[in-house]
Order: C-alpha cells, then sequence, then structure tokens
C-alpha cells in the first residue's frame, strides 16, 4: 500500500468510526430509503430544503464500512448545497465511481477517498448507496 492509499484508508476509517450527520431529522423533511441488496447495506435519509437550497442532510444507515463512510462524506458534501448543483454532483459522483469519469478534488475533498473502490466492482454500489438514496429524496421533496 503507497502513502496516498493508506490516507484513503484513513479517512474512510474516520467517517466509518464518527460517522457526521448521523441522525434523522424530524419534521418537514423529505425522506427516502435505499438499500444494496448484494452487500445488505440499507440507508435511511431525510433532506430539508428551503427555497431552492439542502439546509440539512441526515441518515441512518446499516452496513459495510464503504457504505458508512460514503454516507458520512454525502453528507458534508452535499449539505449547504443549491438542490440543482446536490443533483450534478450526485450523477457526477455516481459515474465517476462506475469509471465514467474522474473523482473531481474539487468536490468536498474527503470523498477523494473512495477513488480506490472502483477497483471493486461490487463496492461501488456500497459507495454509491447514500448517493442515490439522496436523489431519491430529492426528487420526492420536487413533486
Ligand atoms: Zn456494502
Amino acid at each position: 500500500m503507497d502513502d496516498l492509499e493508506q490516507l484513503y484508508q484513513e479517512i474512510i476509517l474516520d467517517h466509518y468510526k464518527h460517522p457526521r450527520n448521523a441522525e434523522l431529522l424530524a419534521g418537514d423533511v423529505v425522506q427516502a430509503d435505499e438499500e444494496n441488496p448484494m452487500c445488505g447495506d440499507r440507508i435511511q435519509l431525510s433532506c430539508q430544503v428551503k427555497e431552492g437550497q439542502i439546509e440539512s442532510v441526515r441518515y441512518d444507515v446499516q452496513g459495510c464500512a464503504v457504505s458508512r463512510a460514503s454516507a458520512s462524506m454525502m453528507s458534508e458534501a452535499l449539505q449547504g448545497l443549491p438542490v440543482e448543483q446536490a443533483r450534478e454532483l450526485i450523477q457526477s459522483f455516481i459515474a465517476a465511481m462506475r469509471g465514467e469519469q474522474e473523482l473531481n478534488p474539487a468536490w468536498h475533498e474527503d470523498l477523494m477517498a473512495l477513488s480506490g473502490v472502483r477497483k471493486f466492482p461490487l463496492r461501488v454500489k456500497c459507495a454509491t448507496l447514500a448517493w442515490h438514496g439522496l436523489a431519491k429524496a430529492l426528487d420526492k421533496g420536487a413533486s
């Protein structure tokens, strides 16, 4: 393992052990569930949108380290963004995990730590679980 891979490993472990924003919101929020039966990961998302902007993203996730770390990173990366920008980032991130484009260092920096996941096709669904879930929640919020 080289230094960069080791650093990425540490970032993933840090989010796994100290998840950010891991609690569900109550009240006027949109919610969605998503699961990844291949691995047994499940997530419940709640998201608050005000005036076209994501005020907060919270979740309750059960699953492997990658799915949990990715949910934590997603909540930090998307909170505060305008909904349209968040949708673009979700799409780009999922495409990047599938190897269709590169991860962009201008996104939330911790996301780069997930770049190694692309080498493991089965893990890609773990890494994108929370992102698919939030996209669903945003779709609900728009209707
Ligand atoms: Zn998983």
